[in-house]
């Protein structure tokens, strides 16, 4: 069993306060956590302070810091398969969803390296200034001290986008991981040793609410970076506004699915179930929502039906499965009460609805890929339930879909599904929405900006925006005439 300490000024520490973390698809135990107590928390904070302020981290110059964040990547590549083993065990993801995330994470440091080497800092505006008067720059510099949240589905992936702009910048952080899935941060503090990050400039703790509430109050905390529900999402906001704090929200979706006559069917009728079945429906950019033009809509219907009796439900350890089990019992719970709720106001279950039972099932969470066919009027329709149900309505045309899509607070992701190009393209113009694929779901890329409209979030992850969220920048003004007598402005006093 692993030991996870708390990571503080680049030291491994214990806490008096442990828990157990246990695997969600038998209930057996992952590792003993060491949870902090608010004195660890001011301590942590006190760490990232003192780094940010430290000659080492000031002074050191962007390549430098390029080639931390490569060794990462170089190091997350290397632990793969122990990485890959404990976050199946830790986050109940399948064998397959892990091993792309611990690829995903280590990608994600070498792209962000690759773009740090050509960030610039410091750039001249030509427009702006003019021979003899000024000089006008814009100087890129770190926020400061950050603080860091982030959920239990994609713990190392959620850590590395964290983690990454804030080497990147030149910021410090307190990261807090997810209670339910504290252990790969673990891992990931003993590679910020390994690749020499100076001390202080990453502390990792974990914790639930109050550690997270706690953490985000210290006046220190300059920017808030928060990944994970709505509803917390709106309680962070309000924090953050006691110190204003600079402040960036990742949050819940309820992504749209558009599948538009002239589609590939066997496509879309795939793209549909990845878009919602991917770790059993617990991604933020799920696409939950699915609307098929009405002329082909039965056909479409019963090919879904056919097809996702073809997903293999299983142990998240066996290279073949395709669908595992839900983190908990908290949100096993929550989905099977929405599936009740669904049942209760009549909307035609199409497959699925129960509890996945019998043999080793039984130790764990596992719900039946679900099918409804819904109205808007349905509570699923509207509401995130961050597990394996996807809401379907048929649409008239490709205006009701995408007026139907826009019928959300949520502003995530979204995908259209059509072998015509523009006509596509056109549809994903008018979602509003931060992600749209057209004939993909789910792949990112560490290039482009992540992130969501309305009630999805604010700011961005990854691409330049990303990493400019960790950047306040500076007008810098050097006068190009340094004559009184061309002045005539300071004479408004005189
Ligand atoms: P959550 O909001 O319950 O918790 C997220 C994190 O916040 C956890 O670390 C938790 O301990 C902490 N937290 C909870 N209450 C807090 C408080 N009052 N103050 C400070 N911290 C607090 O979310 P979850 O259940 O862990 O994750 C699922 C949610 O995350 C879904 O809504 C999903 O859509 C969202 N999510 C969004 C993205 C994205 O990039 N947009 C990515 C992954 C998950």
């Amino acid at each position: 069993m692993k030991d996870i300490k708390m990571f503080i000024n680049g030291e491994f520490k214990e806490s008096t306060k442990h828990f157990v973390s246990t695997n969600s698809a038998n209930g057996e135990k992952v590792a003993t956590v060491h949870l902090p107590t608010e004195k660890d928390i001011d301590a942590a904070v006190d760490a990232a302070e003192a780094a940010f302020y430290s000659a080492e981290w000031r002074g050191m110059d962007q390549n430098k810091r390029a080639d931390i964040l490569e060794a990462i990547s170089v190091k997350l590549k290397e632990r793969k398969d122990e990485l890959t083993t404990l976050e199946v065990a830790d986050s109940g993801s399948t064998l397959r969803k892990a091993k792309a995330d611990v690829a995903n994470a280590a990608s994600y440091f070498k792209v962000l390296a690759g773009q740090l080497r050509k960030f610039q800092f410091e750039v001249k505006d030509e427009a702006a200034s003019r021979a003899g008067f000024s000089n006008n720059f814009r100087l890129y510099e770190p926020v400061g001290v950050c603080a860091q949240i982030i959920p239990w589905n994609f713990p190392l992936v959620m850590a590395a986008w964290k983690i990454g702009p804030v080497i990147a910048s030149g910021c410090t952080t307190v990261l807090k991981s997810a209670q339910e899935t504290p252990v790969t941060a673990g891992i990931l503090a003993e590679i910020l040793n390994e690749v020499g990050l100076p001390k202080g400039v990453v502390n990792i703790i974990t914790g639930g609410a109050n550690e997270g509430a706690y953490l985000l109050k210290n006046p220190k905390v300059k920017k808030v970076a928060f990944t994970g529900s709505t509803a917390v999402g709106k309680k962070i906001m309000e924090s953050a506004g006691k110190n204003l704090q600079k402040l960036s929200l990742e949050l819940g979706g309820k992504s749209a699915n558009i599948v538009l006559d002239d589609a590939d069917l066997s496509l879309a009728v795939d793209g549909a179930l990845y878009a919602f079945l991917y770790h059993s429906g617990q991604a933020c950019d799920s696409g939950t929502r699915l609307f098929v033009e009405n002329s082909i809509y039965p056909t479409f219907k019963e090919a879904l039906v056919k097809r996702i009796a073809e997903v293999k439900v299983g142990l998240p350890t066996e290279i073949s499965t395709g669908f595992g089990p839900v983190i908990n019992k908290k949100q096993f719970d929550t989905i099977m009460n929405y599936i009740q709720t669904t049942k209760n106001e009549g909307a035609k279950l199409l497959f699925g609805g129960e509890r996945v039972v019998g043999g080793d099932f039984d130790k764990g969470y596992y719900i039946a890929p679900t099918l409804f066919e819904v109205t808007p009027d349905n509570t699923i329709f509207n509401e995130e339930i961050f597990g394996p149900v996807l809401a379907i309505t048929p649409v008239a045309n490709e205006a009701e879909a995408i007026a139907l899509a826009n019928k959300s607070d949520y502003g995530l992701a979204g995908a259209v599904w059509s072998k015509n190009a523009e006509r596509a393209k056109n549809v994903a113009k008018q979602l509003e929405t931060g992600t749209v694929w057209i004939n993909e779901y789910h792949l990112l890329n560490p290039g482009m900006p992540f992130g969501g409209y309305k009630q999805s979030g604010l700011g961005r992850e990854m691409g330049e925006e990303g990493l400019k969220s960790y950047l306040e920048v500076k007008h810098l003004w050097i006068s190009d005439c340094d004559e009184r007598a061309k002045k005539p402005w300071f004479d408004a006093i005189f």
